[in-house]
């Protein structure tokens, strides 16, 4: 098993840089990992649901082995820092959300200084050793501090499955059956098709 910092490398090369959401999205999967006794998701033993599309998402990918391309992450638009990890087998499923905290007054504009890029240097140095601090808190300290943990019952997502592509009536290139619509009696890809709506 690796230790934590070389995971946290790992996900941190993965996704370019290191900041406290993908510190986050770490540590989610490594406390859902450990509370479901099991590894890496090889295939699509695990699956993840996430409630962002932030920087989090990268290090469950890399963490829990749950990818968009192996069909084992679904997204769920609420923006919360939530986190949901469940085996396949067994049906038991990990929901990690983590507390938010309020920004203090000069944290805020300490932050808002770094990014519309007017913060002198020293400004700069104290925005990232701020961030380092929170990173190291996210990946450290006792999950009952940053998180709250819980067995939850959930519906699993199907597996992926496997569809014919067929060609586009219009562009000619191929898509997934599913996805078609039809436009004049023939099938055309999303990108395609105009849609009709009066609502
Ligand atoms: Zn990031
Ligand atoms: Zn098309």
């Amino acid at each position: 098993m690796m230790d934590i910092t070389t995971k946290w490398q790992e996900a941190v090369k993965f996704h370019g840089h290191a900041c406290p959401g993908l510190a986050l999205g770490v540590r989610a999967s490594l406390i859902a990992l450990e509370k479901l006794g099991v590894e890496r998701a090889e295939d699509e033993e695990l699956v993840a649901i996430v409630e962002t599309d932030a920087c989090g998402v990268d290090g469950v990918q890399v963490i829990a082995g749950c990818t968009l391309g192996k069909g084992n992450l679904f997204f769920r638009d609420y923006g919360k820092q939530v986190y949901t990890i469940a085996r396949r087998d067994g049906n038991k499923a990990v929901r990690v959300a983590f507390y938010g905290s309020k920004p203090s007054e000069e944290q805020k504009a300490l932050r808002e200084k770094v990014f519309s890029g007017k913060a002198s240097s020293e400004e700069k140095e104290l925005f990232q050793s701020q961030q380092q601090q929170r990173i190291q808190d996210i990946l450290h300290l006792p999950f009952e501090k940053i998180c709250k943990v819980e067995f939850v019952d959930i519906q699993l997502p199907s597996k992926a499955r496997i569809f014919n592509s067929i060609p586009c009536a219009e562009c000619g290139e191929y898509f997934m059956e599913p996805r078609g619509r039809l436009q004049n009696g023939k099938p055309v890809c999303l990108a395609c098709f105009k849609e009709y709506t009066r609502w």
